[in-house]
This record gives C-alpha cells, structure tokens and sequence, in this order.
C-alpha cells in the first residue's frame, strides 16, 4: 500500500483518505469509497498481478496462496488443508476479493472493482479475474460481502453468472445498494441473497461455519467473519478503522476481542495503511473542524465527499441543521445512497432540511 501511495497521488483513492464517523444508532456500531457516475463502460479482467506495473513496485507481487494445516490433532491427510487466496485487494486499493477453498468447496469474500491507473487508459475499472473460480464453479458455496463500498461490491455485475450465481451472503444495507445497481444491469441473474446480522451463525456447507460480527468503517452494516472449518477458527477481517471516541476511548475492539477468545488459528486482516505505525485522527475531529467552518461562514458552502461515505454524510447533515442550513444533494449515487440508508434508519435527516436545487 505504501508503493500505491506514490504512484496514485494523482488521484482520489478508495479507502486512503476516508475515515468512519458516528456508530450507527441501530448497530452501536460504525461500521467507503469512490462511487464515480461513471459507472457503466469498458471492463478488464485484470491479469495482473495487482493491478501496477511491476517496474512501479518496489517488491514484485505475488499471488498469495498458503497451506494451513491443523493446528493440532492428528497429521493432515493429503489434501486436508485450508487454501487462501486474493484475487484482489492485498496491498493494493481497489478489486476486493478473497477465496478460502477446502477440499471440494469454496468460499469467496467480497467482489470488488478497482479503479483505472496511469497504463490503463480508456478503462472505467477493473475486476478481479475470476478464471479460476470459474473453472471449479460447482465447488463454490457462497459469495460473502462484508460491506457496500464499491471496491467490495462492484464487480458482482459482471462476475455472478460466470461463477454460478452462488448465494450471496451480506448486511441490510450491502444488499439495498447491490440491488440498486443491478438494476443497470438487464442481464445479469437475480440475485439469491441471505441478509445477515450481526453475530448471526451462518453454516455455508459441511466444512464452513460463519459467524459475522460488526466492526467500525465509514459505512454503516460493516462485518469480519469468524470461519469454523475443519482446519481450525479463521477471522477474515474486511476494511476497518479504530476510532477513539472525544473521551480518547478506542471503539469497535470489542468484537475483536471476542473474537480474539474463539480459538484463532489465523487472522486475515488486510486495510488501507494497516501497516503504518500510528493511529489515524479521530472522525470526531473532522466534525469539529466542519463545526467550525459552519459557525464561520456566511454565505453558502459546497462539501465535497465521497457518497459511500455515509457516516459522514450523516454527519454533515446533523451539522447543517444545528447550524440551521439547508442542504442539497447533488449527484445521482448520493442521493440514492443517502436514501437507502434513510430508508433503513442509519441516516435521519429532519423534514425539510433536504431542498431541491431549484
Ligand atoms: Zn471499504
């Protein structure tokens, strides 16, 4: 991530400027990304190793592909072993997506787009390659999305009939914008969707139990999943941030630490600027600072955001109507973002504080 840094400095990235806001009132918890109009266009398979030119690396990438044995009991039989691999979304922004294969199943989180680079010219985004998948599509069990930014849910589209339409498994509110975007999408198959919730235990198959448990992201309805399989007790953690609340309190390692307690073979834990040192300034302060240039200025104002981000449009919205503003949404993904979360009480806006631009 940190070679990405450099080389996308000239342009917005997903998840690298974004910070979570407010837990969300129904989940307690808070649980990102770009959604650019111009969604519809050319599409690559990326057969790249991560999406950059390898002479723009400092280290050559490599897929990631790993044999976990038991951790303890007898030797494994040839074949007894959990393989992990991405297709996408390690050190990298972008193209989410994740596989665990285990004997003659296999289960996939996320199906994320990534946006184009500086080689890729005339490319609206690019997806995970899914040959793989495609070939052994009848071991697939399920297609797990841990949240509704787009580098996670934006290439199911154009993936799900080419790997079997498997049932989709995710959050009230990661469902709505699926749904929603299908609809620009005539011929892809419907949809078989499991809506889970938080802590819910979900067996996938013989060989994979999921338990989901909520985490803090700049969109409401986030979750990391704890996988039993025969191998042992996985975490798959998706996208998170640990913010501190005004009280320096840290928020959201609750569930970690739960799930820290179920006997964990191995984490899988893979989010922008996970590995610098330090801690990312609390969303509180950017509240604050908001605060205060609504208290400063006169006239009207003109915030740019990401739409995905809803904690924070939220927030921007409790601001503009304790500083008694009006305020108007612009853009199709915002309004249509801010009025599924609306719909699902993650986001309250008052009556009226919503103006149309004329
Ligand atoms: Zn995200």
């Amino acid at each position: 991530m940190r070679e990405r840094k450099i080389v996308r400095a000239s342009r917005p990235s997903t998840d690298r400027n974004q910070a979570p806001s407010k837990p969300s009132a129904r989940t307690g918890r808070r649980p990102m990304e770009t959604n650019r109009n111009k969604e519809r266009g050319p599409v690559r398979n990326s057969n790249r190793g991560g999406g950059m030119p390898e002479s723009n690396r400092k280290t050559p990438r490599r897929p990631i592909f790993q044999r976990l044995s038991p951790v303890s009991g007898t030797a494994s039989e040839a074949g007894d072993t959990l393989k992990f691999f991405a297709l996408g979304g390690l050190e990298e922004i972008g193209r989410n997506m994740s596989v665990f294969e285990y004997k003659d199943e296999i289960i996939i989180f996320d199906a994320g787009i990534q946006f184009p680079e500086e080689d890729t010219p005339g490319i609206d985004y690019i997806i995970p390659n899914t040959e793989y998948l495609e070939a052994n599509k009848h071991k697939i069990k399920a297609l797990i999305v841990t949240h509704a930014h787009y580098d996670h849910i934006g290439a199911i589209p154009y993936i799900m009939g080419k790997i079997g339409n498997p049932t989709l498994y995710t959050t009230a509110l990661a469902k709505e914008m699926i749904k929603k975007r299908q609809d620009e999408f005539t011929n892809a198959p419907k949809i078989d969707f499991e809506v889970i919730k938080n802590h819910d235990v979900v067996k996938i198959s013989d060989n994979f139990e999921l338990t989901f448990f909520g985490v803090i992201h700049s969109i409401p309805d986030t979750v990391s999943v704890l996988i039993k399989n025969p191998v042992g007790n996985f975490v798959y953690s998706t996208d998170v941030k640990f913010d501190y609340d005004e009280k320096g309190n840290a928020m959201g390692l609750d569930e970690f630490a739960w799930a820290g307690k179920q006997n964990i073979h191995t984490l899988f834990l893979e989010s922008t600027g996970a590995e610098v040192q330090g801690i990312s300034p609390s969303e509180s302060l950017v509240i604050k600072n908001l605060e205060d240039i609504f208290k400063k200025t006169k006239g009207r104002l003109i915030i740019g955001t990401f739409a995905s981000m809803l904690n924070r449009l939220a927030e921007i919205i409790k601001v503009a109507e304790k500083y008694d503003r009006k305020v108007f949404i612009s853009g199709l993904s915002m309004k249509t973002n801010l009025q599924i979360a609306q719909n699902l009480g993650y986001v309250k806006i008052k009556k009226g504080t919503i103006v149309p631009l004329d």
